[in-house]
Formats: C-alpha cells, sequence, structure tokens
C-alpha cells in the first residue's frame, strides 16, 4: 500500500512511539488521525493531524470513531494499535495472601489495556474495511516481553496474545484484502522508559543488545512504515530490538 495519501488511524498517538509513528507515516505522506485518552496531551498537537480523545478499552468509543472516519473520509486504509500501558508486577507478590486480590485486579487491568483493546479496535476498524471493501492492514505494537519478562507477568501474556491476534487475524483477514503484522519493539529511549527504568538497568539493557543501545522511536516507524507498504508481508511479528531476542 502506498502511504501517499493513505488514511490511518495510529491510537495513543499523543506521546512516545505513538506520536514518532504518526509523524513520521504524515511525513510519509498519509493524513493521520490520532486518537488518544489523555485529552491534554492531544491539545498540544499540530493541527495537521486529525485528534480525537478515545478511550480504547471502550468498545461504544471505538465503534464510533470508526464510523466516524469513515462518514468524514470515505474509509480506513490502516489501523495501528499502538495505545498500551507498561505494568511491572513481579509474580512473587502474590505469595502475600493480602496482595492477592489486588495484584489479580491489576493482571485485569493491564490486560483490558493491552490486549482487549486491540481486539476492540480492530473489530471496530475491520468491520468499516469489509463494508466498503478497502484493502486495508492492522500493525500491532507488540513487545519484545511477549516471550516472557521478569516481573511483567500481565504485560507479557497480553503482548504474546497480541502475536497470537496478529497471526490469526493475517490468516483469516487475507482473503477480504485485509493484511496484519506486528512489530515488537526491544528497549527504545522514549521518555516513558528513561523515566522508568534506572541508570544502571538501562546500562545493563544495552550492554546485553548486540548493538549496545537503545532504539529510537522513528526507528520503531519505520518498521511500521516498511510493513504498511510492502503487499506481500502478512502475519509478521518484526523485532526492533537492536538483537535482544536472537
Ligand atoms: P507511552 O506511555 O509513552 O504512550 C502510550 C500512549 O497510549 C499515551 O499517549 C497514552 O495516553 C495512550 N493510552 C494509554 N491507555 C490508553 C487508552 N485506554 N486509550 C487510549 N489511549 C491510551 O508508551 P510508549 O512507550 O510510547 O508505548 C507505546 C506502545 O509501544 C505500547 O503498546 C507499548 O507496550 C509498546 N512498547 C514500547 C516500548 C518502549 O520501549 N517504549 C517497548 C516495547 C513495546
Amino acid at each position: 500500500m502506498k502511504l501517499e495519501q493513505a488514511k490511518i488511524l495510529v491510537t495513543g498517538g499523543a506521546q512516545g512511539l505513538g506520536y514518532a509513528i504518526a509523524t513520521h507515516l504524515q511525513s510519509c505522506g498519509a493524513f493521520v488521525i490520532i486518537a488518544d485518552c489523555n485529552a491534554e496531551a492531544l491539545k498540544n498537537l499540530p493541527s495537521t493531524f486529525e485528534l480525537h480523545a478515545l478511550d480504547v478499552t471502550s468498545p461504544e468509543q471505538a465503534q464510533r470513531i470508526a464510523k466516524h472516519i469513515v462518514a468524514e473520509h470515505g474509509h480506513i486504509d490502516v489501523l495501528v494499535n499502538n495505545a498500551g500501558v507498561i505494568f511491572s508486577e513481579p509474580f512473587v507478590n502474590i505469595m502475600n495472601p493480602q496482595n492477592m486480590m489486588h495484584d489479580y485486579q491489576r493482571f485485569s487491568d493491564s490486560l483490558k489495556v493491552n490486549l482487549d483493546s486491540v481486539f476492540i479496535m480492530t473489530s471496530a476498524v475491520v468491520e468499516q474495511m469489509v463494508l466498503k471493501r478497502t484493502k486495508g492492514v492492522i500493525i500491532n505494537i507488540s513487545s519484545i516481553s511477549a516471550h516472557g519478562n521478569e516481573g511483567q507477568t500481565a504485560y507479557s501474556a497480553a503482548k504474546a496474545g497480541v502475536n497470537a491476534m496478529t497471526a490469526t487475524w493475517a490468516k483469516e483477514l487475507g482473503r477480504y484484502g485485509i493484511r496484519c503484522n506486528a512489530v515488537a519493539p526491544g528497549f527504545i529511549g522514549t521518555d516513558s522508559t528513561k523515566k522508568s527504568l534506572s541508570e544502571p538497568i538501562l546500562k545493563h539493557i544495552m550492554s546485553n543488545t548486540p548493538l549496545r543501545r537503545l532504539g529510537e522511536p522513528y526507528e520503531v516507524a519505520k518498521a511500521v512504515a516498511c510493513l504498511i507498504e510492502n503487499d506481500f508481508i502478512n502475519g509478521a511479528i518484526l523485532p526492533v530490538d537492536g538483537g535482544l531476542v536472537i
């Protein structure tokens, strides 16, 4: 698919990787719609983007935005499921029975925002793609944590689920001309990564990465563009991690 003039919805695009993805796709000529639950952050974004406040965990809001974009712009070419929240919660905490319900609630919340939301947004957008007979593309932002990561039971389970849905949709939706791929970033130097990880941990991560550095947000964005542009890539989970998971 050509990026020029493509109508692309990026969730969680108000900051971090989502914003880098939106900016890169726009620089390639795409018409980019950003949807994010952080209404304050949306206010600071350039008006060259179409901006919407949206909670990706709400099926009603997902249906509404998909129908709105089709009513205003005719169809949706690409959905980038980027919105997510990185939860860390050592599993050993459940050995204290008082933590059990609290941790289970956090587990459920993490699955809702990192896994259910991808199902909810994709269902709403694919319905419109099929109705409009659009040869569309779904890009899911996964993570290397899908392979399992210490202290991230829920987040890792959610991202493994995202990978499984990516493969399933690649198989099921191909007959409608809809492709589905994922990008699996490693450690990317976003503000949230730098704020959430201490200097010694960042150094440890870099020394374990064959390329000895963090990734840049634009490097994830370029991988998203590549998967949109190449019409024969379907069902790929593309690592962008400097070789960390080899
Ligand atoms: P971030 O916290 O900087 O940005 C996430 C964005 O998603 C925010 O703008 C936030 O408002 C939005 N969001 C959160 N919950 C939402 C909801 N319910 N509805 C709508 N919007 C919502 O995070 P990031 O680091 O840019 O991560 C973006 C994606 O990349 C996530 O899916 C994350 O799991 C994945 N990822 C990031 C890294 C990394 O190193 N930063 C690595 C691997 C995977």
